[in-house]
């Protein structure tokens, strides 16, 4: 890319798992187009992959790697003050963090009980709001913080149980951030992609199924690319977007506008 919209631009992402993690696209992205990235993972399992995928990037701009397993406070603390050592100040941030436990997403959703109800929002919400606090005072000349939503929090998508609602609530707290952090610059949006082959998506029972019905009745007629993701992910992180925050952009094939 010789276009380098995020040139200088120091940027921490969260959710990188594998090569098929939508973070991983975006730090890609992102990293081409001029970003110094710090990546947080979760726990020591993920230290040699996400170490690993980071060799294959060019050496500069330069990009490190720290665990930060949002459900410790203490380590989300360790986390920043490792980072900080090396961005001083941040410009962007990437949230791409879900989790249900395995029993929540097999029974009814009515039959959620308090402890996975709680589990599945401290991460998929919770997180978002704890890793923006720990950051705001690092971004010193305003800057984009995003995180992944999905359709599921608008509609009923039978089998995505209690992420539904995680989600509505991740989208909700995305615009009680942008308004409070919108005097400092900052801005916070969210991408809410149609349905990708990942990790975290094959928890969702029906999910194989649920794709050929997606790429059967979308609008353009086929699924989404995390690479898509990533470009709009790009757009919002670049100075092109600057009059946009507290929004959940779809980038979903068009299947969100179905009334079917
Ligand atoms: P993924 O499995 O690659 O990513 C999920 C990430 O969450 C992993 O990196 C995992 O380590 C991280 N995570 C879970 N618990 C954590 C914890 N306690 N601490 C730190 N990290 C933790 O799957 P993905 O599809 O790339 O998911 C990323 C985001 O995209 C999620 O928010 C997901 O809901 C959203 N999304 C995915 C799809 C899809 O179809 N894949 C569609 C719409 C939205």
């Amino acid at each position: 890319m010789n276009y380098k919209p995020l040139l200088g631009k120091n940027a921490l992402v969260f959710g990188v798992a594998n090569k098929w993690s939508i973070a991983w696209a975006v730090a890609k992205t992102w990293h081409e187009a001029g970003a110094n990235l710090i990546v947080g993972y979760q726990g020591e399992r993920l230290k040699k992959p996400v170490e690993a995928l980071l060799s294959e990037l060019p050496p500069s701009p330069p990009s490190f790697a720290f665990p930060c397993d949002v459900s410790n406070e203490q380590e989300i603390k360790s986390f920043f003050s490792q980072a900080v050592k090396h961005f001083p100040k941040i410009d962007l941030l990437l949230h791409s963090i879900a989790f249900a436990p395995k029993e929540a997403l097999e029974k009814n959703f009515y039959e959620t009980t308090r402890e996975d109800f709680l589990k599945t929002f401290e991460i998929s919400v919770y997180s978002f709001i704890a890793l923006a606090r720990e950051a705001k005072t690092l971004f010193r000349d305003g800057g984009s913080i995003l995180t992944l939503s999905y359709y599921g929090s608008e509609k009923v998508i039978s089998n995505y149980k209690i992420m539904g609602p995680a989600k509505s609530a991740l989208e909700s707290s995305v615009r009680y951030l942008a308004y409070e952090f919108g005097k400092d610059q900052i801005r916070v949006n969210a991408v809410s992609p149609g349905p990708i082959n990942t990790l975290a998506a094959r928890g969702i029972s029906g999910f194989t199924k649920f794709l050929k019905e997606c790429e059967t009745k979308s609008p353009l007629k086929r699924n989404v690319e995390a690479k898509e993701v990533a470009s709009v992910a790009l757009f919002l992180a670049s100075d092109e977007s600057r009059a946009i925050t507290g929004q959940t952009i779809y980038v979903d094939c068009g299947y969100s506008i179905l009334g079917f």
